[in-house]
């Protein structure tokens, strides 16, 4: 069944260029959008928006394709200080920070460089921080099925910082645990020590 407008605005927005749109945001919030730094801006936003946003159009398959290895190693993988951009899905402003992630195989391990891609395709979408660490967990652990995966992330919110809400220089700290990391306290602090270290 075809989706039917409900209302004539709707009808009318849709229609709308994105361009359009910022150039109708640009105005509500009493600016100039003829004047000469603005001319532009709407095609610029619209294009940094797309790229802000790119994790929509890509998927896990294809971001690990031909990076999947058998091995028969069972230590720790361990790959820290990712560096992520992300925008929080309340206030569409950025958060940031850097993750640090590490699995213990069954078998199967995933090519380094893949990693920080795998957290650039959940980032580069609107989230939440919590959702965006559980996510890289779970696309680490549905690729390898390893014996456990944890995700630590650290992040500072623009929308807190700008806003004034929090103290400007507080950071969020989100984790998620799975399989070992969950269940062996020992394998948990390993991995704690090894991302606290210096450098
Ligand atoms: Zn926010």
């Amino acid at each position: 069944m075809a989706t039917i407008p409900a209302t004539l605005e709707e009808a009318t927005l849709a229609s709308i260029s994105t361009e359009d749109l910022y150039r109708e945001m640009l105005l509500r919030i009493g600016e100039d959008p003829t004047r000469d730094g603005l001319v532009d801006t709407p095609q610029r936003m619209a294009k940094s928006m797309a790229f802000l946003t790119r994790g929509y159009t890509m998927d896990a398959e294809e971001v690990l394709h031909n990076a999947l290895f058998d091995v028969e190693y069972d230590e720790m993988v361990i790959v820290k200080d990712i560096e992520f951009y992300s925008m929080c899905e309340h206030h569409l402003l950025p958060f940031f920070g850097r993750a640090h992630i590490a699995y213990v195989p069954n078998g199967k391990v995933i090519g380094l460089s893949k990693i920080p891609r795998l957290v650039d395709m959940f980032a580069r979408r609107l989230q939440v921080q919590e959702r965006l660490t559980r996510e890289v967990a779970e696309a680490i652990e549905d690729a390898i099925a390893p014996q456990g995966v944890a995700v630590i992330m650290e992040a500072q919110h623009l929308c807190m910082m700008m806003r004034g809400v929090e103290k400007q220089s507080s950071s969020t700290v989100t984790s998620a645990m799975l399989g070992v990391f969950k269940e062996q306290l020992q394998t948990r602090n390993e991995f704690l020590s090894l991302v606290r270290r210096v450098g």
